[in-house]
């Protein structure tokens, strides 16, 4: 079995920096360059101070005017805010997930995709207690997609992944 281990801040650094340099080659945009036309940033918006969530704003708090037209102080417009862009984000990249399950449910052994890392399949179904003895392998990554893509929108229990969180 091959042995699980986790890429590096070093390794994803240095891919970045290998990235960023052919890409200025061929003059490609990246967001490192785009970052420096944002700046300064909004001063209101950088501190989450600014609120757009409703129609009635933007509002945005300051000492003449410490609530929003509704009465959310700045306690409630950061925290919604932090809270919005946190789980927007999340939700967002979880998307790219829901793909690579529809990818592995399409996959078969004289597909266009194919099953390249068994033994990483293997310890996937066995971390969500799939068994996984005697069955074909293709079978397996379509349970395991099956199971992935039912992770989305979880009507009741709690995420798969959790179990890899530390206890804190
Ligand atoms: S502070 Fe209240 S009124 Fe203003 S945009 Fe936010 S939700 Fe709307």
């Amino acid at each position: 079995m091959s042995e699980f281990r986790l890429t590096t801040v070093e390794e994803f650094e240095a891919a970045t920096a290998r990235l960023l340099e052919t890409g200025a080659k061929v003059g490609a945009d990246s967001w490192q360059a785009r970052v420096k036309n944002q700046t300064p940033h909004c001063k209101f918006g950088e501190e989450g101070v600014c609120c757009r969530i409703c129609t009635m704003g933007p509002c945005r708090i300051t000492k003449k005017a410490p609530r929003g037209i509704c009465g959310c102080d700045v306690h409630g417009i950061v925290g919604r805010n932090y809270l919005k862009f946190t789980a927007g984000g999340a939700a967002t990249h979880s998307d790219h997930g829901r793909e690579i399950c529809h990818t592995l449910y399409a996959s078969a052994a004289d597909g266009c995709y194919k099953v390249k890392d068994p033994e990483k399949l293997i310890r996937i179904a066995k971390e969500w207690d799939i068994e996984t003895e005697g069955k074909d392998i293709y079978d397996l990554a379509h349970e395991v997609a099956y199971e992935g893509l039912m992770e989305y929108g979880k009507p009741f229990g709690t995420q798969r992944f959790l179990k890899r969180a530390p206890e804190s």
